[in-house]
């Protein structure tokens, strides 16, 4: 039976950020998708959900899907499928079955069969897919159109969602900017900043998931990468610390930790016109943090 009564978008709520970085005539709201649950936080519930609805429709018995060893998408997958009561593969890259990271701990705690595939083998995914026809595939990441569409109604969690003039979110694959360029109203301008290191392709990634002639109002920054993905130096962490004590904001160390600092340096380097009226998305994530050493972060 499929049931998704544990999600909570009830909890999902905007908060506002009182900073002194802040100019004074903008404002800053923070869309709380972190609250929507545990393990399929934020956006990847939004980016998966018509993924799972198209292999119910279709009778396909098992999802199967693409990560590495520390990624959100592989966890949420996985309880996703669980939640909808199909089964699901992920197809892990360059990992073995030995050493274990918390997020594909928590995986196959979910249901998921973990196959460990080497990283040559990773890159060629249509080899892989066409040993097993019967299966309904998600991209790594969730990348795609399907995945875009499900992103689109992340807005409408939004009350008064045409007061914004900005929308800012975190990047990965580029999908979840993509339904947000979607669903833009024509006077609201996209920024993703990207949490990869000069992963300049991500435009024409995003482009690719609009519709033909649509509007490309979107910006991606790729200036915030704190050394790439999965990168955690110092400073970030320190960051994270000061916006858990200023704001009671939760950020994740791999996506919101790097957008969140990038919108506050755009902030301080006076790019939003006076009047603006700045979305954040808390695409959420949070599970990630679980990877650091216990007590590293003072909440969890
Ligand atoms: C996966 C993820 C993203 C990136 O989403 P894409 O659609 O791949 O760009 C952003 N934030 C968080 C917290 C994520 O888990």
């Amino acid at each position: 039976m499929t049931t998704y009564d544990e999600l909570s978008p009830q909890s999902v709520n905007i908060q506002t950020i009182d900073a002194l970085w802040l100019p004074a005539s903008v404002s800053l709201d923070v869309l709380r998708l972190d609250r929507l649950h545990t393990v399929v936080s934020g956006n990847k519930w939004y980016k998966l959900k018509y993924y799972l609805a198209n292999a119910i429709q279709i009778g396909a018995n098992t999802l199967a899907t693409f990560g590495g060893a520390y990624s959100n998408h592989i966890v949420a997958t996985a309880y996703a499928c669980r939640m909808a009561g199909i089964k699901c593969v992920g197809f892990i890259r360059g990992g073995e079955a030995g050493n274990l990271t918390h997020t594909l701990k928590a995986a196959a705690a979910y249901g998921m069969q973990l196959e460990y595939v080497s990283r040559s083998e990773y890159r060629d995914k249509e080899a892989i897919k066409i040993l097993l026809p019967g299966f309904s595939w998600i991209n790594e990441g969730g990348y795609g159109a399907t995945g875009a569409e499900g992103a689109a109604e992340i807005v409408s969690l939004v009350p008064n969602r045409e007061n914004y003039t900005h929308i800012v979110a975190a990047v990965g694959t580029g999908t979840m900017l993509a339904g947000l360029v979607r669903s833009a109203l024509p006077h609201q301008q996209v920024i993703g900043i990207s949490s990869m290191k000069g992963n300049l392709e991500l435009e024409t990634s995003v482009a690719a998931l609009l519709e033909p002639g649509a509007a490309k109002n979107f910006h991606i920054n790729h200036d915030y990468h704190f050394g790439g993905y999965g990168s955690t130096p110092p400073e970030l962490i320190s960051y994270i610390t000061e916006c858990w004590h200023n704001y009671g904001v939760p950020l994740d160390i791999v996506y919101t930790s790097k957008a969140f600092y990038g919108l506050q340096d755009m902030m301080e380097k006076s790019l939003f016109a006076p009047g603006s009226k700045v979305l954040f998305i808390h695409s959420g994530g949070l599970q990630g943090n679980l990877s650091l050493p216990a007590g590293t972060l003072p909440f969890s």
